[in-house]
């Protein structure tokens, strides 16, 4: 969970006492001290070498670099699956307990039955990390072998350390296609296949319906950032920090003029509602990424039917600076050691909602609170079936209660994350039945001008 800060963020200054040190002659060490930088990192270095060649670089572009740089990225570098869980730096729903991937795949099944049990069909995970979340789905599902044999599982992962992790996560062993077809152990009963990924543009558009599902994946994507100044909204960027001011190597600047993005902001409809309010110095996020993202798979969705499911920590506005930075569950300086700390923003559900209502065939529900969304999907029986094991000790009903409790409790990940869902407007004609967890009358209505993306 990444989105309460566990201790305050560290310092950016060093401070150092000087009158113990001037007592005993180290006047100069101190000033060697003043300016003394964190290690730089790779990345860090890499970044600073393209800045200053080339000028600061948009938010959007350092995130980009900072999770994903094929070698030095947050999530690309080797080993990366540790920073994922209770021992890494943050822990997600997956891990805090399988009630979670269970429900997930109850949810996967009824959609198909409302879909009428089409076969073949696709079960698809984008940004799957350990692959926790597709193991608790596969074991959930196995009591219902038809949709076991009809489904075909695709994992989409940009990392290539953790497509690993998910291959050993799940057991699954490559077939002789060059690695393109995996299959899941002897003892899956119901040989099915998986394939990997590295983007979505990458899944092939076969006309089987699709059922998808997004996990933590939109904070993951990266954002630009615009303050409103008395000459119009200005981009944020980084730039590099020389300056003995701070122990970082980058620091925030205003673009003095329009960039692209901003440009591009300026003629959206996105500004609409804050332009004429009274919210000087207003920062707002847009991830085109996201945005483009939401689109592809509500398309999927009109185009070959299906549903999706996009769970995260977000707000229903574009408003706010929510870039934050994580290590070891605390909450840590977004501009320190560039490759090795998670960087992450709020999903704007409101946006990415509106851009998936606005494609033909694609009909949008939500966001709704998580703890809402588990609470209708019948935590509360799945947890009593699984205390009522007469084999379970009490050890474990502690865990369990407590997991439950953080997943649902609206002052927990219960409130703090949001549940999305697309389905195709044919499955759920407006008014007559949902998704599974949604009521008809949390569908999303297409805005009445299209947003325009600002193209990742
Ligand atoms: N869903 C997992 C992991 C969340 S972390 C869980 O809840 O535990 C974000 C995941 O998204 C990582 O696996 C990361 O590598 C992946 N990711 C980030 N950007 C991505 C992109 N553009 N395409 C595919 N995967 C991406």
């Amino acid at each position: 969970m990444r989105g309460v800060a566990v201790r305050r963020m560290t310092s950016s200054i060093v401070s150092v006492d000087r009158r113990g040190l001037g007592r005993v002659g180290y006047a100069e060490l101190t000033e060697d001290l003043r300016l003394l930088k964190e290690p730089e990192t790779p990345l860090g270095a890499e970044l600073a070498s393209q800045i200053k060649a080339r000028g600061p670089v948009t938010v959007h572009e350092y995130m980009r670099q900072c999770l994903l740089h094929p070698r030095h990225g947050y999530y690309a570098r080797p080993g990366a699956e540790r920073v994922i869980g209770k021992d890494g730096d943050f822990i997600t729903a997956p891990e805090v307990s399988q009630l979670f991937g269970e429900l997930v795949g109850v949810w996967l099944v009824s959609e198909w039955l409302s879909l009428g049990k089409p076969s073949p069909a696709r079960v698809v995970e984008v940004g799957p990390g350990r692959g926790t979340l597709m193991a608790d789905v596969l074991q959930a599902t196995t009591s219902w072998p038809e949709f076991r044999q009809a489904v075909r599982v695709e994992m989409v992962e940009a990392s290539p350390s953790l497509r690993t992790a998910q291959q050993l996560r799940l057991g699954a062993r490559p077939l002789a296609d060059r690695g393109r077809t995996w299959r899941l152990p002897d003892h899956d009963r119901f040989g099915t296949s998986v394939r990997w990924h590295e983007s979505l543009r990458d899944l092939d558009d076969e006309p089987f319906p699709c059922l998808l599902v997004a996990q933590e994946l939109l904070d993951a994507m990266p954002a630009h950032q615009f303050v409103k100044t008395p000459s119009g909204w200005r981009e944020k960027l980084v730039d590099v920090d020389d300056t003995d001011d701070s122990a970082h190597h980058f620091r925030f600047v205003l673009a003095p003029s329009p960039t692209p993005a901003s440009r591009a902001l300026t003629l959206s409809s996105y500004l609409a509602a804050y332009d004429s309010s009274n919210c000087d110095d207003a920062t707002i996020e847009v991830s085109p990424t996201a945005l483009a993202t939401v689109d592809d798979v509500a398309r999927r969705v009109a185009r070959h039917s299906g549903a999706a499911l996009f769970v995260d920590y977000g707000k229903t506005t574009c408003l706010g600076d929510t870039l934050r930075a994580f290590k070891r569950h605390a909450q840590v300086m977004p501009l320190g050691d560039p490759g090795l700390v998670d960087l992450t923003v709020d999903a704007d559900f409101a946006a990415c909602a509106k851009q998936a209502a606005l494609v033909d065939g694609a009909r949008v529900y939500g966001p709704i609170d998580q703890g809402e969304w588990l609470g209708r999907m019948g935590i509360a029986h799945r947890l009593e079936a699984l205390l009522n094991n007469d084999a379970i000790t009490d050890t474990q009903v502690d865990h369990l209660i407590t997991a439950c409790e953080r997943l649902c409790d609206p002052a927990q990940m219960g409130g703090r994350y949001k549940v999305l869902a697309i389905a195709h407007s044919k499955t759920h004609a407006l008014g007559l039945e949902a998704p599974a967890g949604f009521r008809p009358d949390e569908s999303v209505s297409p805005p009445p001008d299209p947003l325009s993306v600002i193209s990742p």
